[in-house]
């Protein structure tokens, strides 16, 4: 039952072939015996057991919808209700939020089974796990390589089969690229469609929550659980939620428009194996139809320098916050006021997370703003012009997800400017407040490669049809890691 989708295993309950308790019994199993990949930081085998038996009562009531009854994870960084919510954080390792977020409402309410929270970079900042004060998760593929991040728990946790999804967020890239490194499907959508209420903030503008599963498919099933409008996130769009699985059904790749942008196939530092397996996946799109065209996107370079001023200038706001008063880590016996905000936010952070808060705090600082966070946003407007100016002749956009493959554990840990580098086509999607998806496109070295799709503001439905197309005519989504017993 561990390499279904959602799909099949909601068929197998609705035909009484297993119940969900039997399916969480089984993912809790699992998760039991890979606790060597660290994928989880909390596992909630009592609670998860009750939502199961809830799920096959409502069942039996004839109250199932497409996700009664799936077990699935969240990453630690949505709050949940009277279970730790960490942020992979040493300053919020005790913190127990009084009540859960948006996301994780929904999916309750879909009737979903959560077994737990999984790890992730501290604060979502990383791009492969390492810098969780609980220690790396390790890539299901390669237990010697990272799985990429910040969602790379929720990624190991869905390619080893412990799952068949979970929860992510994306600020920079966090749910696709370690989708690709991990050879799953992952969704972020259009900054705004799912609220960002009672997710602990990174990078507020850029922050948004979506589905990681094994087929494009079943992220159009998650996502129609998660989206829709909350006033406690100012800026969640009202919008109806239109119905994904329909609109994902009805997108035939004869005719759909693809662009892909000379500046991602010229890029410098992409692996051959990637460029290799790209090219094959615009060539198969091309075979079933699609007009497969050039496209230029001139200011894609500025991504990651702009991001690298936005995202650690918004983070050093969010995350003054924690200052040992009101909540989270608080040092030993502080001498006074100032040495108890000091120690406590010395101590309670990791290196990554100070980097960034000192980053930050640096371009917003009087005298340099208008030199460092000010031009940073012009340039993002211009990012932004680059895709609206694609979208007038392309349906969607194509290229690869992450340059390389998954790299091995370490490899970039000394390195934040090599590290920053692995979402190169990741951050300009954020920026541009656009939605993308990555999914399974090949191998290189026996390592998952992605294809990265992105789309139209709010035109998920379209996207995932592309990919859903994509999956009908390959079976790279299909692959499964060797199993180590
Ligand atoms: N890797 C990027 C960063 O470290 C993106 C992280 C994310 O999307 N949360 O900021």
């Amino acid at each position: 039952m561990h390499d279904q989708t959602i799909a099949e295993l909601a068929t197998a309950l609705e035909r009484g072939e297993c119940s969900s308790v039997e399916l969480t019994r089984a993912a809790l199993e699992r998760i039991e015996r890979a606790a060597d990949l660290n994928a989880f930081i909390t596992v909630t085998p009592e609670s998860a057991l009750a939502e199961a038996e809830a799920a096959d009562a409502a069942r039996a009531r004839g109250e199932a919808g497409p996700l009664t009854g799936i077990p699935i994870a969240h990453k630690d960084i949505f709050c949940t209700e009277g279970v730790r919510t960490s942020c992979a954080s040493r300053m919020l390792e005790n913190f127990v939020p009084p009540y859960d977020a948006f996301v994780v409402e929904r999916l309750r309410a879909a009737g979903t089974v959560s077994v737990g929270k999984t790890n992730m970079d501290e604060f979502a900042m990383g791009s492969s796990n390492e810098t969780s004060y609980f220690g790396a998760v390790k890539n299901p593929w390669d237990r010697q390589a990272v799985p990429g991040g910040s969602s790379g728990g929720s990624a190991a946790a869905v390619a080893a089969g412990l799952v068949p999804a979970a929860t992510g967020t994306d600020t920079g890239g966090s749910i696709r690229q370690p989708a690709a490194l991990t050879g799953i499907s992952g969704l972020k959508p259009t900054y705004g469609r799912v609220s960002r209420y009672g997710i602990v903030a990174f990078a507020s503008s850029l922050d948004q929550a979506g589905p990681m599963a094994s087929s494009a498919e079943d992220l159009a099933i998650l996502l129609q659980g998660m989206a829709g409008f909350d006033r406690r996130d100012s800026t969640c769009v009202e919008r109806p939620v239109p119905d994904y699985r329909a609109q994902m059904a009805a997108t035939d790749l004869r005719g759909l428009r693809v662009g892909l942008p000379r500046e991602f196939l010229e890029a410098e530092g992409v692996d051959a194996e990637v460029s290799g397996s790209i090219s094959a996946a615009a060539q198969a799109l091309g075979d079933a139809g699609a007009e497969v065209r050039e496209i230029s996107l001139p200011n894609a370079g500025m991504a990651v320098p702009v991001y690298y001023v936005i995202a650690p200038a918004e983070a050093s706001s969010n995350l003054s916050r924690f200052d040992g008063v009101r909540y989270g880590y608080r040092c030993e016996a502080p001498a006074d006021l100032e040495d108890l905000y000091k120690r406590s936010r010395g101590e309670g952070f990791g290196e990554e997370v100070k980097r960034r808060i000192m980053v930050g705090t640096y371009a917003l600082s009087a005298g340099y703003y208008d030199a460092y966070y000010h031009k940073a946003q012009q340039v993002r407007r211009l990012v932004q012009q680059d895709f609206a100016r694609a979208f007038e002749s392309v349906d969607v956009i194509a290229g690869p997800t992450a340059p390389s493959t998954a790299f091995p554990l370490g490899a970039k840990a000394d390195d934040p400017v090599q590290m920053y580098l692995s979402d190169i086509f990741t951050i300009a999607v954020n920026l541009a407040g656009l939605p993308a998806l990555s999914v399974p496109a090949g191998f290189g070295g026996g390592r998952p490669i992605g294809l990265q799709l992105i789309g139209s503001h709010f035109d998920e439905g379209r996207l995932l049809g592309a990919a859903h197309g994509y999956q009908q005519i390959t079976d790279w989504h299909r692959q499964r890691p060797p199993v180590e017993e």
